[in-house]
This record gives structure tokens, sequence and C-alpha cells, in this order.
């Protein structure tokens, strides 16, 4: 799950330390199975397929990595069961003494420095200043693929452009997403992705909102979505979440009641569990798709 947010920073401190950084495979049937078998029947399908992933490496390392993210950035909170992960691990295998996990905290930066210092004293015995200058070149490399994540400038070919919506650990992984993004693509639409929106430009579209958002993440979500409406950027949008998910359900009717305010602008919501079925998927889909197609000839 967190991998797609912080793995550059991950490996480069790792990898500075001497570790050798070992991932799980991209998920599968038999990963999502084997989570599904110790999940907890009523949690979100990102975090049954997280554990499914945790029971492939456990047996395999020395260490597991699950930092506890609690605000991602300042003034923001990381949803309950991602601050939690490193409990579920704890709580479903037996890895205490594997399991590492430090805290990323944008208000407490010094409690974060110390913990991926002792991970790093326990990992490597390098010195204090040479672990230091290994977490200051981590979060160079991190910033740096932040950065070249973003998207810039919005130049029209002519295309179909779909704002997809929805969490880099639904997105980005094929299987739970039923390759949405390699689909549409397929089909010719320009997509663009809810993750490749700057801060700046989240904050921004997010500042006439009555309240700040509690959850980061769901801000990601938020702002990307006005973010395009109010900059006319796409034809449509399409809200990916999982079911069972808290704080996508309220940033669900959010983003509704929000991009109404400005235009009419189609918003199709897809919810993934265990059981989606992939032609219902598909025919939302495709149906969403012929309209957008419609629309855009008749608007001329
Ligand atoms: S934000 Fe939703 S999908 Fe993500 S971990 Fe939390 S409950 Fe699960």
């Amino acid at each position: 799950m967190l991998y797609y947010y912080y793995f550059p920073f991950w490996e480069s401190f790792l990898t500075a330390c001497g570790a050798k950084v070992k991932l799980s495979p991209p998920t599968n049937k038999s990963i999502l199975q084997r989570g599904l078998e110790l999940a907890e029947g009523e949690i979100c399908l990102p975090v049954k397929a997280f554990i499914g992933h945790v029971a492939v490496l456990a047996s395999e390392v020395d260490y597991l990595l699950a930092p506890r993210v609690v605000k991602p950035v300042k003034k923001g909170y990381s949803c309950p069961k991602l601050l939690g992960l490193p409990d579920i691990v704890r709580g479903l295998f037996a890895t205490t003494s594997k399991l590492l996990f430090p805290l990323v905290n944008q208000e407490r930066e010094r409690e974060s420095l110390a913990d991926w210092l002792e991970i790093g004293r326990k990992i490597s015995g390098l010195s204090y200043w040479k672990l230091k200058r290994a977490y200051r070149i981590a979060r160079c490399v991190q910033q740096k693929v932040e950065k070249s994540r973003q998207r810039v400038g919005y130049q029209a070919d002519g295309g179909l452009r779909v704002g997809l919506i929805g969490h880099p650990y639904i997105l980005r992984d094929s299987y739970l997403s039923l390759s949405l993004v390699e689909r549409l693509r397929k089909k010719g639409v320009e997509v663009y992705l809810s993750e490749e929106v700057g801060r700046n430009q989240i904050r921004r579209a997010v500042s006439g909102l009555p309240k700040p958002l509690f959850w980061s993440f769901e801000e990601e979500l938020v702002g990307a979505a006005l973010f395009w409406t109010q900059n006319n950027l796409a034809y449509g949008l399409i809200l990916v979440n999982s079911f069972g998910c808290g704080p996508d359900s309220l940033s669900q009717v959010l983003i509704e009641t929000e991009i109404s305010k400005h235009r009419e602008m189609p918003f199709l919501n897809l919810i993934i569990d265990e059981h989606t079925s992939e032609a219902g998927f598909l025919t939302r889909l495709e149906a969403f798709l012929d309209m957008l197609v419609w629309r855009k000839i008749n608007a001329g």
C-alpha cells in the first residue's frame, strides 16, 4: 500500500544501510486469497491484499518494513487502517522481532528521524553521521520522484480526457483495479491520475471548501477532482474506491457535491471488492465512455 508513496525513500535508505530489499510479487489471485483467509471480513480490499503480501514475505526475510504513517503531510492524518498497519501485522503474524515500523509524521520530524536512525543502526551498524547522511539522501530521492510524478501541462490532443480518482494502491495495482488504467489507455483515452496532481494544485483546489479535510490521502482525491473540474481539463471523472472504505465514502459525496457547483461533469463511481464481477465492471465503464463520446460529439 504505502509502497506506492514511499518506496524511493525506503529503497534508498535501506540500500545505503547495506540491506537487500525484497519485494513481494505484484498482487495476484493467490496473494489476495491468502489475505482474504487471514483478514477480518469487514476490512477494505487493499488492506486484505496487503495482508496477503505480508504472508508471502514474512518467512523469506530477516526484517519486515511496515511504517506507521500518522501524518503524511502537515495538518493531515492518514486513514486509521493505514495508521494501524503495523498492529495488523503484529496481530496476525508472529513477527514482533522482525517488524520495523518507523513513524512517519510530518509534524514530528525528529521522532521520525530517530526511528529511521534506529533501524539503520539495527541492520547496518553504521555510524550516526553516515546514517543521517543516508537519511538525507533518501529524502532527496523521494522528493525528486514525487516531483517527477506530477503531470506538467495538459495538452489536449483531441482524445477523450478522463480524470481517474483513486488511491495509488488501487489504481496502480492491476489486479485490484482490473487493469482499469491499461484498459482505458488501450481505448485511446487520455488518462489523468489523481496522484499526478501536485500538492500546491491540490491545496488551491480545496481552499474554497467550508472545512479543511481531515485525511490527507482523501484531500488528494477531492483536490484532484476539483482541480480538473475548475480548470476544465477533463470530459469526465471516474472514482474507484473500495467497498468498506469509510474515508472514501465521504470523499465520494463531497466530490459529487462540489463538482456539480462548477459545471455539469459526468461522474462514475466504481466500487470494488473481492466479489467484483469483471463483466459488470466493464459494462458500466463502456456505458460511461459511450456517453462521454456522445457528449463530446454533440458539444461540437
Ligand atoms: S483509505 Fe479506505 S481503502 Fe485506504 S486503507 Fe483506508 S479504508 Fe482502506
